[in-house]
C-alpha cells in the first residue's frame, strides 16, 4: 500500500469538494408559505401554484 509522503494540509482537505452543490436544484421557496417546493409543481405545504389556491389543505 502507497504511503503517503506527507500529510494532506487542513486547507487542501477543506478545499477538496466545493464543487458538490448542498441544496437540490429545481426547489424554489413557495410565495406564499414560504415553504420550499419544486418548481412548476404546487406547493405542497399550502397547495397554491401561480398565486391561486389550487389544491385544498
Ligand atoms: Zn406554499
Amino acid at each position: 500500500m502507497a504511503v503517503p509522503a506527507r500529510r494532506t494540509s487542513k486547507k487542501v482537505k477543506r478545499q477538496r469538494r466545493t464543487h458538490k452543490k448542498l441544496h437540490v436544484p429545481g426547489m424554489v421557496e413557495c410565495p406564499n408559505c414560504g415553504e420550499y417546493k419544486k418548481t412548476h409543481h404546487v406547493c405542497k405545504a399550502c397547495g397554491h401554484y401561480d398565486g391561486k389556491q389550487v389544491v385544498e389543505k
